[in-house]
């Protein structure tokens, strides 16, 4: 998936940008994954080869025996920005989005282990799942949105916007003074808690509020 699509039709597309995620961003996660509150945000970075969108299928690699789901809520940025102050940083947001950070969270505990990067847990094509966007001017609020992730008719994951460590502002100042942000990027703000093993045919639908909402099938990786 190369496009972003927005739920406003009017809009049109944008090419994807890269993909940044904020790792640790929700106490309660951090704690579940028995770490503590980070200091500053965590930081990674996801391929966009990994993006899909509503309605595609996500597929187990066979690389891992153990999937998470992670649901957040993305930030699309519109306007370019390199050190953007705390201030301004909601005028470079185009929109939001229902985001899945797929993880393979056995080959993420031992890179862990070990000490590198997360690059290969977090890499595979389909693990980035993006919902189409809502337009910022739907929120006015971005740190009071309610999101849900329900599996096979199941609620699996609650969270709230109010609850980031970092909010949405800090974000995307810290981030902008690393990298420039550009049109189509995507910020990956974090999972709450609830996170949990996918297995092939369930179904997961993720909702933002009434907003806007995703479903998606899981399947295993075939090779022919
Ligand atoms: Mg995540």
């Amino acid at each position: 998936m190369d496009k972003l699509r927005f739920v406003d039709e009017k809009e049109g597309e944008i090419p994807a940008g890269k993909i940044i995620c904020v790792g640790k961003n929700y106490l309660a996660h951090a704690r579940e994954m028995e770490g503590i509150a980070p200091k500053e945000p965590v930081l990674f970075l996801k391929p966009r080869s990994s993006l899909i969108g509503d309605g595609e299928d996500i597929i187990l690699p066979e690389m891992s025996k153990l999937v998470h789901h992670e649901l957040e809520i993305a930030v699309i940025i519109g306007r370019r920005g390199k050190r953007i102050d705390e201030k301004e940083a909601l005028t470079h947001i185009h929109g939001y989005a229902l985001f899945l950070d797929i993880t393979a969270r056995d080959l993420q505990s031992e890179a862990k282990k070990k000490g590198l990067p997360w690059t290969i847990s977090k890499g595979f094509d389909t693990f980035s799942v993006i919902s189409d966007i809502v337009l910022v001017k739907d929120i006015p609020e971005p740190q009071d949105i309610r999101f849900d992730l329900h599996i096979n008719g199941e609620l699996r994951q609650k969270g709230y916007t109010g609850d980031m460590i970092f909010d949405i502002t800090k974000l995307i100042s810290h981030i902008s003074k690393i990298m420039t942000l550009e049109p189509g990027d995507i910020i990956a703000t974090g999972t709450p808690e609830g996170v949990s093993a996918i297995k092939a045919g369930d179904v997961l639908k993720s909702n933002m509020a009434s907003l806007v909402s995703m479903t998606n099938c899981v399947r295993r990786e075939q090779r022919f």
